[in-house]
């Protein structure tokens, strides 16, 4: 029997994990699903409840837990209920537990992840902004501890099962693929797109605040950062490819010119369950790939031009320090404003590149208290820049959406940007 943890299990990457663990049930594994976390879905997390049994269920605040005691007793069900990020805390560091995934969103994972680090449990990490704001602080505590990160990312799933779950010796190059995101192909300004556009992803299904990270190319700096820290690579020596197809989810170059890569249809089941069931393998979810069923490959260089995030991502990460927390911190508030239609897509890239400009952070190791500081600065900068540019008297109300918060649409006047 294996426990489980699953932190964020009503977001994209929860769900998928979740089917893959009845799945493996199904066919004679046998994980037991101890904690589940939602922050707002609690209609979700109740029918995760009734299926998958676990000890404790964690939300976002106090209300919502009273709320799932009640219906939890209602029901005769037995279950310890916490909130907020001491109970996300809770959930990574229950004794019995031997895998933690990680798949909440944002850097409010990071408290948690060490948490369970420190506890020298293994943790399938899908939640990378933990490792982009502290992800030395987070490699040096899994060392000490014990503890094993096994990325669920899909290109560092790819890169992890290249290098054999192993050593870095010999490597010339990471080369990271992208699929591009909604607007690569796009010609054009991409200062007016709409939200639901941009959330169109070409090739994969996920959460919301990553989609946008896909189509301004965040993601793939994040991306980078990660590769960094999970595999000790310089981020010189990390290097990205367009691949539109998303067959190839990462390539190792190594010195004598071999490279290796990883390919499938592009469905996070499989890292995720590579990533559950390390290191063994077993039948998977998703459809054989039949490569001539798909005929051509294609790779293209990124265009740092057009999609400006991705060298400011890069940029915060060759500073280092609390740099990357920044960037990080500017980039969520960013992305929440676009998507709530407060600010334009180019406006993502250049709030970040305005609250970086304003940072006065130093370059040298820093403490998890600094980074824990820039990361509320940059957010706090964020979102005073943003209502700065973008005043709510250039915007008229349209409606609401479905968490109830006003939508804003945009008037024929330009943005401030
Ligand atoms: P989703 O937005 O679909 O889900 C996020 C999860 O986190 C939900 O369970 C959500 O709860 C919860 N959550 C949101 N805000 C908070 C908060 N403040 N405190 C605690 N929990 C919170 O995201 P994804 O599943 O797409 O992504 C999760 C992580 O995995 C991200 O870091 C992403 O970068 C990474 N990732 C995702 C991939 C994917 O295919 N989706 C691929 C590779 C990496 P609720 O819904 O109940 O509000
Ligand atoms: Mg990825």
């Amino acid at each position: 029997m294996r426990k489980i943890s699953v932190l964020g299990s009503t977001g994209s990457i929860g769900v998928n994990a979740l089917d893959v663990v009845r799945r493996l049930n199904r066919a004679g594994e046998s994980f037991r699903v101890t904690a589940l976390s939602a922050h707002s879905n609690v209609a979700l997390l109740k029918k995760q409840i009734r299926v998958f049994h676990p000890a404790l269920a964690i939300v976002g605040d106090g209300e919502s837990a009273a709320h799932l005691t009640r219906w939890a007793r209602g029901l005769g069900i037995k279950l310890q209920v916490a909130f907020g990020v001491d109970g996300l805390v809770r959930g990574a560091s229950l004794s019995g537990v031997d895998l933690v995934l990680s798949a909440v969103v944002g850097a409010v994972g990071l408290t948690p992840l060490l948490a369970a680090l420190r506890e020298g449990k293994n943790v399938a990490l899908a939640n990378k902004e933990a490792l982009i704001v502290a992800g030395e602080i987070v490699m040096a505590t899994a060392h000490r501890y014990g503890g094993r990160i096994i990325p669920v990312d899909s290109e560092h799933s790819a890169l992890f099962q290249c290098l054999a779950g192993g050593s870095s010796v010999g490597i010339r190059r990471l080369i990271l693929t992208a699929s591009g995101g909604a607007f690569y192909r796009r010609k054009g300004s991409l200062s007016t797109v709409g939200v639901e556009e941009a959330l169109n992803h070409p090739t994969w299904k996920m959460g919301r605040k990553i989609t946008i990270d896909c189509a301004t190319l965040t993601n793939k700096g994040l991306e980078a950062i990660e590769a960094h820290h999970l595999f000790g690579v310089p981020l010189e020596k990390i290097h990205i490819l367009i691949h539109p197809q998303s067959i190839i989810h990462s390539l190792v170059e190594f010195v004598d010119g071999t490279m290796l890569a990883q390919l499938s249809h592009p469905d996070m089941r499989l890292p995720i369950q590579y990533a559950l069931t390390f290191p063994e393998r077993q039948p998977g979810p998703v459809r054989p790939l039949e490569l001539e069923e798909i005929q051509k490959l294609e790779f293209y260089a990124p265009d740092f031009k057009r999609f400006p995030s991705l060298s400011l991502a890069l940029d915060a990460g060759r500073r280092g320090a609390a740099w990357p927390a920044v960037f990080n911190g500017a980039n969520e508030v960013a992305v929440q404003a676009f998507l709530e239609r407060r600010i334009p897509f180019t406006g993502i890239p250049k709030l970040c590149r305005q609250v970086m400009d304003r940072f006065k952070g130093s370059h040298g190791k820093v403490g998890l208290s600094a980074i824990l500081a820039a990361d509320g600065w940059a957010r706090r900068e964020a979102a005073a820049l943003s209502v700065l540019s973008f005043p709510l008297t250039g915007m008229k109300l349209n409606s609401l959406d479905k968490s109830g918060k006003h939508q804003h649409k945009e008037r024929s006047k330009k943005w401030a940007f």
